[in-house]
């Protein structure tokens, strides 16, 4: 036991602890929690962020290393910021280094300053008085400071100005000037300032906001409901079909909140597709808006979390790591399109979903938050059922145009051709003749799926996956949408010589036959081809809406949150991918799918028409959405989940793993199953051990995938709070596994994507 202060530290390592460094050689009290410090750390010296301070350690005194530098001159993250991340940890039981990793722009972790700030140094009352003597008469160098530093004073013609002269000014005046400085500084004739540049030291003025329209009865309630929140915690489902003014909800909300000198966080899914939605904001509010997402640079996001740190932004703006964003004095957290599945991390180790941690964020702050959608996560809505969160429904549009028609096409009954029936195409001559425009929607970008060989029947697959490579005819490539393979087009097979077929669609393929079928009707096309870099997106949203194109064929991308006022019809090609997929939560994104890519038909005057093809006709989840929109498949879907005690009625965790060979793979989650078994048996009679079902492990459905070889083990309770127990528990002894070593695993809570 040691008996000098010590400060608990978080540090980027996969290790789920904290570590303990001595304060300083007299107990620097000047370190707080939520500081950067830099220590030593085996040989490498690590930036950590200080978690606690402790009046001793349980290490013994030699074994403590002290701290090497405190990095930070107030805490980067406050307290309410750390306790919201060591909740995190705890939840998605990730380490606590890497989960504050996750919440501080790299630059940050990498040692930038928080504060942009100014050095200005400033002659002292005995520095003047020296310098009026003349002296130090035997060191010029030190005179012609004194010099500069006084001559600006007496130069100086607003008391506003900063005082002193900035380190800039003086390299302009002066040449090796920094040593005589300091020696001015050791006589006590010169002192350093870090100042604030005047921009970030503004405070919060008054509200400058455009005029809006007038908000119709449905959205005053909805914003009378959630500004009486104002001041406490409440969590809004704002659900309102596209076009049904949501956004002027958010709008409003966040008037309100600027308007009490609070600020706002808006969380989007991706901002390269919703341009609108961030220039609708900007077109609102004169004040300071800091955006993040995942386009900026390094440094740039390290300015805009510094305009957000400083409080000078009022409005933060961002993607999934912005639920992190330390916007001050919060007033109210929003999330558009909460439904979307960008808002769970599913890549690296830390997996969490920013939508959920927005709630807790926002519970914590004792703010309201909104959760906006045209489609409601079933979790979201089951929510709702419970009284845990209250729904706001916005159900007609706010522009006044009927919602559209949904009906279904039979694949099986009509003729085929190239993928489009006969009825949709005589529907888009009918639409098109109109003066309509048309959206088609197809979630497989590409020309054709397959390249298949008529003669000896061979499929160019993916050397590292278990997947076929897609025909890409434009750029004359295949391409694994898997690993990202790409290589030549053959021409001829490369088993017997024969010519080579494509064979399915793409949306490519979409646009050439609609360009076939309906000669000299100008077409574009939205996926992730073609929309590359920023401003593709825009382009082709200015074709659209100027009419210069007719026919848009496109993949998820066109479900969101863009207006197409003048598309009457909708056609889904396939509507079938929902039905045959091993997560249980298919269905629920196709019939997102569905309504999202429905409701950008018939946004302006004329009513949408929107077809489905179909080769499932009966399927009753299908029926429900078409006979009772989306709430009545959400009802219908809920009852399955229910049945099945899949989520929202139980609560899960996937373990993954992959490994060079499916059998390692496997062993690994086979030695974790019977460690999670012993835990049982061991402990047989804790309720939270039995509250807990296993299933797998089992391969993933496409096992393999860049070379590597995938599978899952879940772990399912009705308990939350047994389930954590129990992972608690189980998590060390996976660590320990002898079969570790040959994988890379993860641990997702509350996955949302299942294989
Ligand atoms: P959502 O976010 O639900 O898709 P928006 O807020 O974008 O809906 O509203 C759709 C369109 O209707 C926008 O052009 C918006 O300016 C307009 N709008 C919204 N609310 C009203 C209103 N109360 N009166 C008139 N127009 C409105
Ligand atoms: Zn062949
Ligand atoms: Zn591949």
């Amino acid at each position: 036991m040691s008996s000098v202060p010590v400060v608990r530290v978080a540090l980027p390592t996969p290790l789920r602890r904290l570590f303990d460094y001595r304060a300083g050689p007299a107990g620097d009290s000047t370190i707080e929690p939520g500081m950067r410090i830099r220590v030593p750390f085996g040989r490498q010296r690590l930036i950590g962020i200080v978690m606690e301070t402790a009046a001793a350690s349980e290490l013994p005194d030699e074994r403590l290393k002290p701290v090497l530098e405190r990095l930070d001159p107030r805490p980067v993250l406050d307290g309410a910021t750390l306790a919201l991340l060591g909740w995190a940890a705890d939840y998605y039981h990730h380490p606590i280094g890497e989960v504050l990793a996750a919440a501080l722009p790299k630059a940050l972790r990498l040692g930038a300053a928080i504060d942009a700030t100014e050095e200005r140094w400033v002659l002292t009352p005995e520095g003047r008085e020296a310098h009026t003597r003349g002296e130090p008469r035997r060191a010029p160098r030190q005179r012609q400071l004194l010099t500069a530093l006084a001559s600006s004073e007496a130069s100086a013609t607003s008391g506003t100005d900063p005082p002193g002269l900035a380190g800039a000014d003086l390299n302009e005046k002066l040449d090796a000037w920094r040593d005589a400085a300091q020696a001015l500084i050791g006589r006590g004739w010169l002192t350093k300032l870090e100042v604030k540049p005047a921009a970030a030291a503004q405070i919060r003025g008054p509200v400058a906001v455009a005029p809006g329209p007038e908000a119709n009865e449905e959205q005053r309630l909805a914003i009378e409901k959630v500004c009486d929140s104002l001041g406490g915690f409440g969590a809004f489902v704002l659900h309102g079909i596209t076009g049904s003014g949501k956004t002027e909800v958010y709008l409003r909300v966040v008037e309100r909140a600027l308007r009490h000198g609070r600020s706002a966080l808006v969380l989007v899914p991706e901002i390269g597709l919703t341009p609108q939605l961030v220039s609708r904001f900007r077109e609102r509010f004169a004040v300071p808006m800091a955006v993040l997402h995942s386009a900026l640079t390094d440094h740039e996001r390290l300015l805009a979390w510094r305009d957000a740190f400083s409080g000078r932004a009022r409005i933060v703006l961002g993607t999934r790591s912005a639920v992190f964003a330390p916007a001050q004095d919060l007033g109210v957290i929003v999330v558009d399109e909460e439904h979307d599945t960008s808002f769970k991390q599913h890549e690296g180790g830390f997996r969490y979903s920013a939508r959920d941690l927005a709630v807790v964020r926002a519970h914590r702050a004792g703010v309201p938050v909104v959760l906006g959608s045209a489609t409601p996560a079933l979790e979201t809505l089951q929510n709702v059922a419970t009284g845990r969160y209250t729904r706001l429904a916005l159900t007609r549009r706010a522009a006044e145009a009927a919602p559209p028609r949904l009906s279904l096409i039979d694949l099986r009954s009509s003729a085929v051709h190239a993928g489009i029936s006969t009825p949709a195409v005589q529907a888009i001559e009918r639409h098109l003749g109109a003066g309509g425009q048309v959206l088609v929607f197809l979630n497989r970008r590409g020309y054709a799926p397959t390249l298949l060989c008529t003669a000896c029947g061979w499929i160019a697959p993916c050397r590292d996956c278990d997947a076929r490579l897609t025909v890409h005819l434009s750029s004359s490539r295949l391409r694994c949408h898997h690993c990202g393979a790409d290589s030549a087009l053959p021409e001829r097979c490369p088993q017997c010589g024969f010519a080579v077929k494509s064979v399915g669609q793409g949306t490519e393929r979409i646009e050439e036959t609609l360009a076939g079928l309906f000669p000299g009707i100008p077409s574009i096309r939205l996926d992730r081809d073609v929309v590359r870099r920023r401003g593709d997106m825009e382009e082709a949203m200015r074709r659209m809406s100027s009419g210069e194109a007719r026919i848009l064929v496109g993949t998820q991308m066109v479900t969101k949150g863009h207006d197409f006022p003048n598309v009457t019809l909708v056609v889904v090609l396939n509507a079938d991918q929902g039905f045959f997929s091993t997560d249980f939560r298919a269905p629920e994104r196709l019939a997102q799918t569905i309504v999202q890519v429905a409701g950008r038909a018939g946004r302006g005057e004329r009513a949408g028409e929107v077809l489905i093809q179909t080769e499932f006709p009966d399927h009753p989840l299908l029926l429900s959405l078409l006979a009772e929109g989306y709430d009545g498949f959400a009802r219908a879907a809920l009852t399955e989940r229910s049945q099945a005690a899949w989520p929202p009625f139980s609560r899960l965790a996937a373990v993954r793993d992959s490994a060079k060979t499916a059998e390692a793979a496997l062993a690994f989650l086979t030695e974790a199953r019977s460690a999670a078994e012993g835990l049982r048996g061991e402990r047989g009679s804790a309720a939270w051990a039995r509250a807990v079902r296993l299933l797998g492990p089992a391969p993933a459905a496409m096992a393999k995938r860049a070379g590597r070889h995938h599978a899952q083990l879940l772990v399912e309770s009705a308990d939350r709070a047994a389930l954590h127990r129990f992972i608690d528990a189980w998590l060390p002894a996976l660590e320990s596994l002898p079969s570790v070593r040959r994988v890379r695993w993860t641990l997702d809570v509350d996955p949302i994507e299942l294989f």
